[in-house]
Protein backbone atom coordinates (compact mmCIF):
# COMPACT_ATOMS: atom_id res chain seq x y z
CA UNK A 1 0.00 0.00 0.00
CA UNK A 2 0.78 3.85 0.14
CA UNK A 3 4.02 4.07 -2.41
CA UNK A 4 5.21 7.46 -2.60
CA UNK A 5 3.45 8.71 0.45
CA UNK A 6 0.02 8.51 -1.86
CA UNK A 7 -3.04 5.86 -1.82
CA UNK A 8 -1.30 4.20 -4.40
CA UNK A 9 -1.69 0.41 -4.93
CA UNK A 10 1.96 -1.68 -5.36
CA UNK A 11 1.37 -4.52 -7.53
CA UNK A 12 1.83 -7.68 -5.68
CA UNK A 13 0.17 -10.03 -7.17
CA UNK A 14 0.06 -11.31 -11.51
CA UNK A 15 -2.60 -13.78 -12.16
CA UNK A 16 -1.40 -15.55 -16.02
CA UNK A 17 -4.52 -17.17 -17.63
CA UNK A 18 -4.01 -19.94 -19.95
CA UNK A 19 -1.11 -22.25 -20.10
CA UNK A 20 0.14 -22.69 -23.70
CA UNK A 21 3.55 -21.59 -24.90
CA UNK A 22 2.22 -18.01 -24.62
CA UNK A 23 1.19 -18.25 -21.10
CA UNK A 24 4.15 -20.16 -19.57
CA UNK A 25 6.84 -17.98 -21.34
CA UNK A 26 5.04 -15.06 -19.93
CA UNK A 27 5.00 -16.51 -16.31
CA UNK A 28 8.72 -17.14 -16.31
CA UNK A 29 9.73 -13.60 -17.72
CA UNK A 30 7.56 -12.40 -15.05
CA UNK A 31 8.67 -14.78 -12.69
CA UNK A 32 12.49 -14.25 -13.43
CA UNK A 33 12.22 -10.13 -13.72
CA UNK A 34 10.44 -9.24 -10.29
CA UNK A 35 11.14 -12.23 -7.75
CA UNK A 36 15.06 -11.83 -9.29
CA UNK A 37 16.27 -10.67 -5.82
CA UNK A 38 13.45 -11.17 -3.22
CA UNK A 39 11.31 -14.76 -2.81
CA UNK A 40 8.95 -12.28 -1.85
CA UNK A 41 8.55 -10.70 -4.87
CA UNK A 42 5.48 -10.19 -6.72
CA UNK A 43 3.71 -13.54 -6.93
CA UNK A 44 3.26 -15.15 -10.15
CA UNK A 45 0.14 -17.57 -10.48
CA UNK A 46 -0.84 -19.17 -13.78
CA UNK A 47 -4.47 -20.92 -13.97
CA UNK A 48 -5.01 -22.78 -17.36
CA UNK A 49 -7.95 -25.21 -17.85
CA UNK A 50 -7.38 -28.84 -18.01
CA UNK A 51 -10.46 -29.04 -20.21
CA UNK A 52 -9.86 -26.67 -23.01
CA UNK A 53 -6.58 -27.96 -25.07
CA UNK A 54 -3.73 -25.68 -25.91
CA UNK A 55 -3.55 -25.04 -30.01
CA UNK A 56 -0.82 -27.56 -30.29
CA UNK A 57 1.12 -26.13 -33.41
CA UNK A 58 4.04 -23.54 -33.01
CA UNK A 59 7.01 -25.44 -34.28
CA UNK A 60 9.57 -22.59 -35.61
CA UNK A 61 11.02 -20.10 -33.88
CA UNK A 62 13.55 -17.65 -34.85
CA UNK A 63 17.06 -17.08 -33.08
CA UNK A 64 15.83 -14.38 -30.83
CA UNK A 65 14.55 -17.41 -28.77
CA UNK A 66 18.23 -18.24 -27.48
CA UNK A 67 18.23 -14.79 -25.94
CA UNK A 68 15.28 -15.84 -23.97
CA UNK A 69 15.70 -18.94 -22.81
CA UNK A 70 19.39 -18.72 -21.82
CA UNK A 71 18.04 -15.57 -20.24
CA UNK A 72 15.48 -17.28 -17.98
CA UNK A 73 18.10 -19.78 -17.05
CA UNK A 74 17.25 -22.94 -19.36
CA UNK A 75 20.15 -25.45 -19.95
CA UNK A 76 20.23 -25.53 -23.85
CA UNK A 77 20.71 -29.68 -24.04
CA UNK A 78 17.67 -30.68 -21.62
CA UNK A 79 15.62 -28.08 -23.62
CA UNK A 80 16.78 -29.79 -26.98
CA UNK A 81 16.66 -33.50 -25.31
CA UNK A 82 12.76 -32.93 -24.31
CA UNK A 83 11.01 -31.08 -26.26
CA UNK A 84 11.93 -33.27 -29.70
CA UNK A 85 14.01 -30.29 -30.90
CA UNK A 86 16.09 -29.35 -33.98
CA UNK A 87 18.11 -26.54 -35.04
CA UNK A 88 17.03 -24.14 -37.47
CA UNK A 89 18.74 -21.90 -39.86
CA UNK A 90 16.83 -21.10 -42.34
CA UNK A 91 13.16 -20.83 -44.03
CA UNK A 92 13.67 -22.67 -47.64
CA UNK A 93 11.17 -20.93 -49.58
CA UNK A 94 10.15 -23.26 -52.79
CA UNK A 95 8.12 -22.18 -55.84
CA UNK A 96 7.04 -19.13 -54.01
CA UNK A 97 8.69 -17.03 -56.71
CA UNK A 98 6.82 -18.51 -59.88
CA UNK A 99 4.46 -21.67 -60.22
CA UNK A 100 6.91 -24.22 -61.55
CA UNK A 101 7.00 -24.95 -65.18
CA UNK A 102 9.38 -28.29 -64.91
CA UNK A 103 12.06 -25.94 -62.98
CA UNK A 104 11.13 -25.36 -58.99
CA UNK A 105 12.42 -22.51 -57.74
CA UNK A 106 13.73 -21.84 -53.61
CA UNK A 107 15.72 -19.06 -51.72
CA UNK A 108 16.76 -19.24 -48.71
CA UNK A 109 15.86 -17.26 -45.67
CA UNK A 110 18.52 -17.57 -44.01
CA UNK A 111 19.41 -15.90 -40.09
CA UNK A 112 23.30 -15.41 -40.65
CA UNK A 113 23.92 -11.91 -41.61
CA UNK A 114 24.93 -10.70 -44.85
CA UNK A 115 26.93 -7.45 -44.01
CA UNK A 116 30.53 -7.56 -43.61
CA UNK A 117 31.71 -6.08 -41.37
CA UNK A 118 29.56 -3.38 -41.97
CA UNK A 119 30.59 -3.55 -45.56
CA UNK A 120 27.65 -4.12 -47.61
CA UNK A 121 28.03 -6.50 -50.43
CA UNK A 122 24.52 -6.46 -51.57
CA UNK A 123 25.27 -3.70 -54.29
CA UNK A 124 28.23 -5.20 -56.28
CA UNK A 125 25.86 -8.89 -56.02
CA UNK A 126 23.40 -6.98 -57.77
CA UNK A 127 26.36 -5.57 -59.91
CA UNK A 128 27.05 -9.03 -61.16
CA UNK A 129 30.90 -8.94 -58.79
CA UNK A 130 29.81 -11.85 -57.44
CA UNK A 131 29.73 -15.04 -60.26
CA UNK A 132 26.29 -16.13 -60.56
CA UNK A 133 25.60 -17.20 -56.67
CA UNK A 134 22.28 -16.77 -55.50
CA UNK A 135 22.17 -14.05 -53.21
CA UNK A 136 22.31 -16.11 -49.74
CA UNK A 137 24.95 -18.21 -50.84
CA UNK A 138 27.19 -15.35 -51.90
CA UNK A 139 26.82 -13.41 -48.80
CA UNK A 140 26.66 -16.09 -46.11
CA UNK A 141 27.87 -19.55 -45.79
CA UNK A 142 24.82 -20.33 -44.19
CA UNK A 143 22.23 -21.31 -47.54
CA UNK A 144 25.23 -24.22 -48.22
CA UNK A 145 25.25 -25.34 -44.48
CA UNK A 146 21.27 -26.31 -44.93
CA UNK A 147 21.38 -27.38 -48.73
CA UNK A 148 23.97 -30.06 -47.33
CA UNK A 149 21.66 -30.58 -44.28
CA UNK A 150 24.36 -29.74 -41.55
CA UNK A 151 23.75 -28.70 -38.27
CA UNK A 152 25.17 -25.39 -37.15
CA UNK A 153 26.95 -25.81 -34.06
CA UNK A 154 30.37 -27.83 -32.90
CA UNK A 155 30.28 -30.24 -30.18
CA UNK A 156 32.97 -27.63 -28.77
CA UNK A 157 30.40 -24.74 -29.09
CA UNK A 158 29.22 -23.63 -25.79
CA UNK A 159 25.48 -23.15 -24.82
CA UNK A 160 23.42 -21.21 -27.25
CA UNK A 161 26.51 -20.09 -29.52
CA UNK A 162 27.19 -21.84 -33.15
CA UNK A 163 28.85 -21.54 -36.26
CA UNK A 164 26.65 -19.88 -37.26
CA UNK A 165 23.41 -18.17 -36.29
CA UNK A 166 20.34 -20.75 -35.54
CA UNK A 167 16.73 -21.28 -34.22
CA UNK A 168 15.07 -24.06 -33.34
CA UNK A 169 11.71 -25.90 -34.32
CA UNK A 170 10.03 -27.82 -31.40
CA UNK A 171 7.18 -29.81 -30.46
CA UNK A 172 4.93 -27.06 -29.34
CA UNK A 173 2.86 -29.77 -26.52
CA UNK A 174 6.49 -30.27 -25.22
CA UNK A 175 7.26 -27.34 -24.51
CA UNK A 176 4.80 -25.93 -22.58
CA UNK A 177 5.06 -28.79 -20.24
CA UNK A 178 9.09 -28.09 -20.17
CA UNK A 179 8.26 -24.46 -19.63
CA UNK A 180 5.63 -25.55 -16.54
CA UNK A 181 8.23 -27.58 -14.85
CA UNK A 182 10.80 -24.57 -15.35
CA UNK A 183 8.40 -22.29 -14.25
CA UNK A 184 7.05 -23.92 -10.97
CA UNK A 185 10.38 -25.30 -9.71
CA UNK A 186 12.84 -23.14 -10.84
CA UNK A 187 11.23 -19.79 -11.13
CA UNK A 188 8.65 -19.78 -8.20
CA UNK A 189 5.57 -19.54 -10.20
CA UNK A 190 2.42 -21.09 -8.33
CA UNK A 191 0.04 -23.51 -10.75
CA UNK A 192 -3.69 -23.91 -10.72
CA UNK A 193 -5.72 -26.44 -12.77
CA UNK A 194 -8.61 -24.93 -13.00
CA UNK A 195 -11.62 -23.66 -15.74
CA UNK A 196 -12.48 -19.69 -15.57
CA UNK A 197 -16.06 -19.70 -15.74
CA UNK A 198 -17.23 -16.04 -15.52
CA UNK A 199 -15.05 -12.58 -14.47
CA UNK A 200 -15.78 -10.51 -12.28
CA UNK A 201 -15.36 -6.70 -13.05
CA UNK A 202 -14.45 -3.80 -10.63
CA UNK A 203 -15.88 -0.66 -10.11
CA UNK A 204 -13.15 1.45 -12.74
CA UNK A 205 -13.75 -1.25 -15.41
CA UNK A 206 -11.19 -3.35 -14.81
CA UNK A 207 -11.21 -7.17 -13.59
CA UNK A 208 -11.34 -7.52 -10.04
CA UNK A 209 -11.07 -11.88 -10.05
CA UNK A 210 -11.66 -14.22 -12.64
CA UNK A 211 -14.04 -17.53 -10.73
CA UNK A 212 -13.15 -20.98 -11.66
CA UNK A 213 -15.20 -23.91 -11.16
CA UNK A 214 -11.57 -25.50 -8.46
CA UNK A 215 -10.62 -22.47 -6.67
CA UNK A 216 -13.80 -20.19 -6.54
CA UNK A 217 -12.69 -16.05 -7.13
CA UNK A 218 -9.05 -15.97 -8.10
CA UNK A 219 -7.72 -12.47 -7.48
CA UNK A 220 -5.16 -10.33 -8.43
CA UNK A 221 -3.66 -6.44 -9.41
CA UNK A 222 -2.53 -7.86 -12.74
CA UNK A 223 -4.30 -10.29 -15.46
CA UNK A 224 -2.21 -11.50 -17.99
CA UNK A 225 -4.95 -13.07 -20.83
CA UNK A 226 -3.12 -16.09 -22.55
CA UNK A 227 -6.48 -17.86 -23.33
CA UNK A 228 -5.47 -17.93 -27.00
CA UNK A 229 -7.98 -17.33 -30.12
CA UNK A 230 -10.76 -16.69 -27.28
CA UNK A 231 -9.09 -13.84 -25.65
CA UNK A 232 -11.39 -14.22 -22.95
CA UNK A 233 -10.24 -10.93 -20.72
CA UNK A 234 -9.31 -8.58 -23.05
CA UNK A 235 -11.92 -9.31 -26.13
CA UNK A 236 -14.52 -11.33 -24.61
CA UNK A 237 -15.10 -9.57 -21.40
CA UNK A 238 -13.41 -5.91 -21.80
CA UNK A 239 -14.73 -5.60 -25.27
CA UNK A 240 -11.56 -4.61 -26.86
CA UNK A 241 -12.12 -4.93 -31.03
CA UNK A 242 -10.55 -6.98 -32.96
CA UNK A 243 -8.94 -5.27 -35.83
CA UNK A 244 -9.16 -7.92 -38.99
CA UNK A 245 -6.14 -7.77 -41.15
CA UNK A 246 -7.40 -10.57 -44.07
CA UNK A 247 -7.71 -7.49 -46.24
CA UNK A 248 -3.81 -7.72 -46.32
CA UNK A 249 -2.66 -11.11 -45.83
CA UNK A 250 -5.58 -13.51 -47.36
CA UNK A 251 -5.12 -17.36 -45.31
CA UNK A 252 -6.79 -17.78 -42.53
CA UNK A 253 -6.84 -21.62 -41.83
CA UNK A 254 -4.41 -24.37 -41.78
CA UNK A 255 -4.99 -28.09 -42.01
CA UNK A 256 -2.27 -30.18 -40.03
CA UNK A 257 -0.85 -33.51 -40.19
CA UNK A 258 2.17 -34.85 -38.07
CA UNK A 259 3.91 -37.28 -40.13
CA UNK A 260 6.54 -39.93 -39.13
CA UNK A 261 10.07 -40.31 -41.06
CA UNK A 262 10.17 -43.52 -43.01
CA UNK A 263 12.97 -44.93 -40.63
CA UNK A 264 15.37 -43.69 -37.57
CA UNK A 265 18.20 -42.56 -39.66
CA UNK A 266 16.57 -40.12 -42.34
CA UNK A 267 18.34 -37.55 -42.68
CA UNK A 268 16.47 -33.63 -40.94
CA UNK A 269 16.07 -30.78 -42.57
CA UNK A 270 18.03 -27.90 -40.72
CA UNK A 271 16.00 -25.22 -41.79
CA UNK A 272 11.82 -25.13 -42.50
CA UNK A 273 10.06 -26.15 -45.69
CA UNK A 274 7.93 -23.83 -46.94
CA UNK A 275 6.53 -24.59 -50.41
CA UNK A 276 3.42 -22.44 -52.44
CA UNK A 277 0.54 -23.90 -53.34
CA UNK A 278 -2.55 -22.97 -55.16
CA UNK A 279 -4.47 -21.26 -52.44
CA UNK A 280 -1.63 -20.83 -49.15
CA UNK A 281 1.79 -23.05 -48.62
CA UNK A 282 2.56 -26.12 -46.80
CA UNK A 283 5.27 -25.89 -43.87
CA UNK A 284 7.22 -28.43 -43.42
CA UNK A 285 9.66 -29.21 -40.15
CA UNK A 286 11.59 -31.86 -39.24
CA UNK A 287 11.32 -32.55 -35.66
CA UNK A 288 14.09 -35.24 -34.33
CA UNK A 289 11.24 -38.18 -33.62
CA UNK A 290 8.59 -37.08 -36.97
CA UNK A 291 7.89 -33.94 -38.94
CA UNK A 292 5.11 -31.32 -38.55
CA UNK A 293 3.20 -30.29 -41.77
CA UNK A 294 0.56 -28.59 -43.00
CA UNK A 295 -1.52 -26.05 -45.38
CA UNK A 296 -2.25 -22.47 -44.43
CA UNK A 297 -4.61 -21.38 -47.36
CA UNK A 298 -7.13 -18.55 -47.56
CA UNK A 299 -10.99 -20.12 -47.67
CA UNK A 300 -12.34 -17.64 -49.90
CA UNK A 301 -9.59 -19.04 -52.53
CA UNK A 302 -10.77 -22.79 -51.96
CA UNK A 303 -12.45 -24.98 -50.08
CA UNK A 304 -11.61 -27.37 -46.91
CA UNK A 305 -11.57 -30.53 -48.70
CA UNK A 306 -9.67 -29.79 -52.13
CA UNK A 307 -7.11 -27.96 -49.36
CA UNK A 308 -6.44 -31.42 -47.53
CA UNK A 309 -5.85 -33.06 -50.61
CA UNK A 310 -3.49 -30.18 -51.26
CA UNK A 311 -1.55 -31.41 -48.41
CA UNK A 312 -2.08 -35.31 -48.72
CA UNK A 313 -0.41 -34.59 -52.68
CA UNK A 314 2.65 -33.26 -51.21
CA UNK A 315 2.87 -35.92 -48.31
CA UNK A 316 2.21 -38.05 -51.18
CA UNK A 317 5.99 -37.15 -52.77
CA UNK A 318 7.82 -38.04 -49.29
CA UNK A 319 5.86 -40.81 -47.84
CA UNK A 320 3.47 -42.52 -51.20
CA UNK A 321 0.35 -43.51 -50.13
CA UNK A 322 1.19 -43.73 -46.50
CA UNK A 323 -0.44 -39.93 -47.38
CA UNK A 324 -3.81 -41.19 -47.65
CA UNK A 325 -3.66 -42.22 -44.05
CA UNK A 326 -2.21 -39.60 -42.26
CA UNK A 327 -4.66 -37.89 -39.62
CA UNK A 328 -5.65 -34.07 -40.10
CA UNK A 329 -6.95 -31.66 -38.35
CA UNK A 330 -8.40 -28.45 -39.23
CA UNK A 331 -7.49 -25.44 -37.38
CA UNK A 332 -9.34 -21.50 -37.88
CA UNK A 333 -7.07 -19.15 -37.68
CA UNK A 334 -7.77 -15.69 -36.98
CA UNK A 335 -6.06 -12.81 -38.81
CA UNK A 336 -5.55 -9.61 -37.15
CA UNK A 337 -4.71 -7.94 -33.95
CA UNK A 338 -6.80 -6.15 -30.70
CA UNK A 339 -7.06 -2.44 -31.24
CA UNK A 340 -5.51 -2.25 -27.93
CA UNK A 341 -3.20 -4.93 -25.56
CA UNK A 342 -3.02 -3.74 -22.40
CA UNK A 343 -6.81 -1.92 -21.10
CA UNK A 344 -7.03 -0.92 -17.88
CA UNK A 345 -5.47 -4.08 -15.53
CA UNK A 346 -5.52 -6.60 -18.11
CA UNK A 347 -2.60 -7.59 -20.92
CA UNK A 348 -2.98 -10.01 -23.33
CA UNK A 349 0.09 -11.87 -24.38
CA UNK A 350 -0.41 -14.96 -27.23
CA UNK A 351 -3.26 -15.34 -29.85
CA UNK A 352 -5.03 -13.81 -27.26
CA UNK A 353 -3.35 -10.11 -28.28
CA UNK A 354 -2.92 -10.99 -31.99
CA UNK A 355 -2.12 -13.73 -34.86
CA UNK A 356 -0.75 -13.98 -38.54
CA UNK A 357 -0.47 -16.92 -40.20
CA UNK A 358 3.28 -18.29 -39.37
CA UNK A 359 5.21 -18.02 -41.94
CA UNK A 360 8.46 -16.50 -40.28
CA UNK A 361 7.59 -18.06 -37.04
CA UNK A 362 6.36 -14.49 -35.88
CA UNK A 363 4.11 -16.05 -32.91
CA UNK A 364 6.58 -17.15 -30.31
CA UNK A 365 8.61 -13.66 -31.37
CA UNK A 366 6.20 -11.45 -30.89
CA UNK A 367 4.74 -13.18 -27.86
CA UNK A 368 8.38 -13.57 -26.49
CA UNK A 369 9.43 -9.84 -26.94
CA UNK A 370 5.82 -8.70 -25.32
CA UNK A 371 6.31 -10.95 -22.22
CA UNK A 372 10.10 -9.65 -21.72
CA UNK A 373 9.09 -6.15 -22.74
CA UNK A 374 5.90 -6.48 -19.89
CA UNK A 375 8.69 -7.85 -17.48
CA UNK A 376 11.13 -4.96 -17.53
CA UNK A 377 8.37 -2.51 -17.98
CA UNK A 378 6.73 -4.29 -15.12
CA UNK A 379 4.32 -1.18 -13.30
CA UNK A 380 5.28 -1.16 -9.79
CA UNK A 381 2.05 0.37 -8.65
CA UNK A 382 -1.60 0.68 -10.47
CA UNK A 383 -1.13 4.35 -10.76
CA UNK A 384 1.87 3.65 -12.85
CA UNK A 385 -0.04 1.51 -15.10
CA UNK A 386 -1.46 3.49 -17.64
CA UNK A 387 1.22 5.41 -18.79
CA UNK A 388 3.16 1.84 -19.05
CA UNK A 389 0.10 0.77 -20.77
CA UNK A 390 0.05 3.52 -23.85
CA UNK A 391 3.72 2.98 -24.21
CA UNK A 392 2.69 -0.99 -24.28
CA UNK A 393 -0.05 -0.79 -26.89
CA UNK A 394 2.20 1.49 -29.28
CA UNK A 395 4.78 -0.54 -29.32
CA UNK A 396 2.96 -3.79 -29.58
CA UNK A 397 0.95 -2.52 -32.14
CA UNK A 398 3.77 -1.08 -34.14
CA UNK A 399 5.57 -5.11 -33.98
CA UNK A 400 2.13 -6.42 -35.55
CA UNK A 401 2.24 -3.71 -38.47
CA UNK A 402 5.79 -4.57 -39.22
CA UNK A 403 5.28 -8.31 -39.21
CA UNK A 404 2.07 -7.87 -41.30
CA UNK A 405 4.35 -5.44 -43.99
CA UNK A 406 7.17 -8.18 -43.97
CA UNK A 407 4.77 -11.26 -44.43
CA UNK A 408 3.18 -9.34 -47.17
CA UNK A 409 6.72 -8.73 -48.93
CA UNK A 410 6.73 -12.55 -49.96
CA UNK A 411 3.11 -12.71 -51.18
CA UNK A 412 3.63 -9.36 -53.08
CA UNK A 413 7.16 -10.08 -55.18
CA UNK A 414 5.77 -13.38 -56.32
CA UNK A 415 4.71 -13.76 -60.03
CA UNK A 416 2.84 -17.13 -59.33
CA UNK A 417 -0.01 -17.11 -62.29
CA UNK A 418 -2.14 -20.27 -61.18
CA UNK A 419 -4.99 -18.67 -59.16
CA UNK A 420 -6.78 -15.11 -57.78
CA UNK A 421 -5.11 -15.92 -54.45
CA UNK A 422 -1.54 -15.04 -56.25
CA UNK A 423 -3.08 -12.43 -58.73
CA UNK A 424 -5.27 -10.34 -55.67
CA UNK A 425 -2.08 -10.75 -53.54
CA UNK A 426 -0.45 -8.18 -55.70
CA UNK A 427 -3.27 -5.94 -56.12
CA UNK A 428 -2.03 -2.57 -54.83
CA UNK A 429 -5.24 -2.28 -52.43
CA UNK A 430 -4.18 -5.12 -50.28
CA UNK A 431 -0.91 -3.66 -49.96
CA UNK A 432 0.22 -1.41 -46.27
CA UNK A 433 1.26 1.93 -47.59
CA UNK A 434 4.41 1.63 -45.32
CA UNK A 435 4.99 -1.83 -47.16
CA UNK A 436 4.64 0.30 -50.96
CA UNK A 437 6.10 3.40 -50.13
CA UNK A 438 9.48 0.68 -48.96
CA UNK A 439 9.26 -1.10 -52.05
CA UNK A 440 9.11 1.95 -53.89
CA UNK A 441 12.30 3.47 -52.41
CA UNK A 442 13.77 0.22 -52.78
CA UNK A 443 13.22 0.21 -56.39
CA UNK A 444 16.12 3.02 -56.88
CA UNK A 445 18.37 2.48 -53.99
CA UNK A 446 19.38 -0.88 -51.57
CA UNK A 447 17.74 -1.39 -48.65
CA UNK A 448 19.76 0.00 -45.54
CA UNK A 449 19.93 0.72 -41.94
CA UNK A 450 18.31 3.86 -42.55
CA UNK A 451 14.90 2.26 -43.42
CA UNK A 452 15.02 0.50 -40.09
CA UNK A 453 15.19 3.37 -37.73
CA UNK A 454 13.35 1.58 -34.52
CA UNK A 455 15.50 0.19 -31.98
CA UNK A 456 13.08 -2.45 -31.57
CA UNK A 457 12.18 -3.56 -35.25
CA UNK A 458 10.98 -6.94 -35.18
CA UNK A 459 12.47 -7.48 -38.61
CA UNK A 460 15.54 -5.52 -39.64
CA UNK A 461 17.46 -4.64 -43.08
CA UNK A 462 18.96 -8.11 -43.19
CA UNK A 463 15.74 -10.17 -43.29
CA UNK A 464 14.54 -8.28 -46.27
CA UNK A 465 17.34 -8.71 -48.06
CA UNK A 466 17.22 -12.14 -47.75
CA UNK A 467 13.59 -11.98 -48.85
CA UNK A 468 13.98 -9.36 -51.52
CA UNK A 469 16.79 -10.42 -53.66
CA UNK A 470 16.32 -14.30 -53.11
CA UNK A 471 13.19 -13.46 -55.10
CA UNK A 472 14.59 -11.32 -57.70
CA UNK A 473 13.31 -7.82 -56.70
CA UNK A 474 14.95 -5.03 -59.51
CA UNK A 475 16.73 -2.79 -58.12
CA UNK A 476 17.42 -0.37 -60.58
CA UNK A 477 21.95 -0.14 -60.22
CA UNK A 478 22.45 1.54 -63.15
CA UNK A 479 22.45 5.09 -62.10
CA UNK A 480 23.84 3.77 -58.98
CA UNK A 481 27.19 2.73 -60.08
CA UNK A 482 29.41 5.45 -59.94
CA UNK A 483 28.80 5.40 -56.17
CA UNK A 484 30.32 1.94 -55.38
CA UNK A 485 33.80 1.76 -56.16
CA UNK A 486 34.96 -0.97 -54.26
CA UNK A 487 34.14 -3.86 -56.78
CA UNK A 488 37.80 -5.39 -56.00
CA UNK A 489 37.15 -5.57 -52.34
CA UNK A 490 33.44 -6.84 -52.87
CA UNK A 491 34.93 -9.49 -55.35
CA UNK A 492 37.58 -10.78 -52.48
CA UNK A 493 34.87 -11.01 -49.88
CA UNK A 494 32.89 -13.25 -52.17
CA UNK A 495 35.83 -15.61 -52.78
CA UNK A 496 36.32 -15.49 -49.26
CA UNK A 497 32.90 -16.27 -48.18
CA UNK A 498 32.99 -19.29 -50.95
CA UNK A 499 36.16 -20.36 -49.40
CA UNK A 500 34.79 -20.14 -45.58
CA UNK A 501 31.39 -21.99 -46.90
CA UNK A 502 34.12 -25.13 -47.58
CA UNK A 503 35.74 -24.46 -44.73
CA UNK A 504 32.55 -24.41 -42.32
CA UNK A 505 30.91 -27.54 -44.11
CA UNK A 506 34.00 -29.41 -43.81
CA UNK A 507 33.51 -28.99 -39.98
CA UNK A 508 30.29 -29.64 -39.20
CA UNK A 509 27.97 -33.06 -38.60
CA UNK A 510 25.13 -34.22 -40.51
CA UNK A 511 21.71 -32.07 -37.88
CA UNK A 512 20.72 -35.97 -36.80
CA UNK A 513 24.44 -37.10 -35.78
CA UNK A 514 24.56 -34.02 -34.45
CA UNK A 515 21.14 -33.74 -32.29
CA UNK A 516 22.20 -37.55 -31.23
CA UNK A 517 25.70 -36.46 -29.51
CA UNK A 518 24.13 -33.45 -27.72
CA UNK A 519 21.27 -36.05 -26.48
CA UNK A 520 23.94 -38.33 -25.41
CA UNK A 521 27.16 -35.92 -24.39
CA UNK A 522 25.09 -32.44 -23.34
CA UNK A 523 26.30 -28.59 -24.31
CA UNK A 524 29.48 -27.52 -23.00
CA UNK A 525 28.43 -24.66 -20.57
CA UNK A 526 31.52 -22.42 -20.33
C1 LIG B 1 -1.55 -23.37 -37.75
C2 LIG B 1 -0.65 -22.65 -36.81
C3 LIG B 1 0.71 -22.76 -36.96
C4 LIG B 1 1.57 -22.05 -36.10
N1 LIG B 1 2.93 -22.13 -36.29
C5 LIG B 1 3.74 -21.36 -35.55
C6 LIG B 1 5.15 -21.39 -35.73
O1 LIG B 1 5.68 -22.11 -36.57
N2 LIG B 1 5.91 -20.60 -34.96
C7 LIG B 1 5.36 -19.79 -34.00
O2 LIG B 1 6.10 -19.07 -33.35
N3 LIG B 1 4.04 -19.78 -33.78
C8 LIG B 1 3.23 -20.53 -34.52
N4 LIG B 1 1.89 -20.53 -34.27
C9 LIG B 1 1.40 -19.78 -33.13
C10 LIG B 1 1.61 -20.60 -31.87
O3 LIG B 1 0.97 -21.82 -31.98
C11 LIG B 1 1.06 -19.84 -30.70
O4 LIG B 1 1.61 -18.58 -30.73
C12 LIG B 1 1.46 -20.43 -29.40
O5 LIG B 1 1.14 -21.78 -29.36
C13 LIG B 1 0.83 -19.70 -28.27
O6 LIG B 1 -0.53 -19.98 -28.19
P1 LIG B 1 -1.30 -19.42 -26.93
O7 LIG B 1 -0.56 -19.83 -25.72
O8 LIG B 1 -1.59 -17.99 -27.13
O9 LIG B 1 -2.72 -20.14 -26.99
P2 LIG B 1 -3.15 -21.68 -26.72
O10 LIG B 1 -2.10 -22.64 -27.04
O11 LIG B 1 -4.47 -21.83 -27.42
O12 LIG B 1 -3.39 -21.73 -25.16
C14 LIG B 1 -4.56 -21.20 -24.55
C15 LIG B 1 -4.57 -21.60 -23.09
O13 LIG B 1 -5.66 -20.94 -22.46
C16 LIG B 1 -6.36 -21.88 -21.66
N5 LIG B 1 -7.76 -21.46 -21.53
C17 LIG B 1 -8.58 -21.03 -22.52
N6 LIG B 1 -9.80 -20.77 -22.01
C18 LIG B 1 -9.72 -21.01 -20.67
C19 LIG B 1 -10.64 -20.95 -19.59
N7 LIG B 1 -11.92 -20.60 -19.77
N8 LIG B 1 -10.22 -21.30 -18.36
C20 LIG B 1 -8.92 -21.67 -18.15
N9 LIG B 1 -8.02 -21.75 -19.13
C21 LIG B 1 -8.42 -21.44 -20.37
C22 LIG B 1 -6.22 -23.22 -22.37
O14 LIG B 1 -6.43 -24.32 -21.52
C23 LIG B 1 -4.75 -23.10 -22.83
O15 LIG B 1 -3.91 -23.49 -21.76
C24 LIG B 1 1.03 -21.25 -35.08
C25 LIG B 1 -0.35 -21.17 -34.90
C26 LIG B 1 -1.20 -21.84 -35.77
C27 LIG B 1 -2.67 -21.71 -35.57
Amino acid sequence: MAAGGGHDIEIKHVLVVGGGTAGWLTACHLAKSLRAADADGVRVTLVESADIPTIGVGEGTVPAIRKSLQHLGIDEADFVRECDVTFKQSIKFVDWLHTPNGTSHYYHHVFDYPLQNQFDLTPYWLMGDAENGSYADSVSVQGQLCDRGLGPKLMTDRQYEGQASYAYHLDAAKLAAFLTRHATEKLGVEHRLANVTDVKLSGDGGIEAVVTDAFGDMKADLFVDCTGFSSLLLGQTLGVDFIDKRDTLFVDHAIAAQVPYGSDDAPIPCHTISAAREAGWIWDIGLSARRGTGYVYAEKYTDHDRAEQVLRDYLRESIGDKADDVACRRIPMRIGYRENFWEKNCVAIGMSQGFVEPLEATGLLVFDATAKMLADQFPPTMASMPALAKRFNERVRHAWDKVIDFIKLHYCLSGRDDSDFWRDNRREDTLPDSLRENLELWRAQVPSVYDFPNKFEVFGVENYLYVLYGMGFPTNMAPLKSRYAEGANARADFAYIREMTERVAGGLLPHRQLLDRIKQHGIQKV
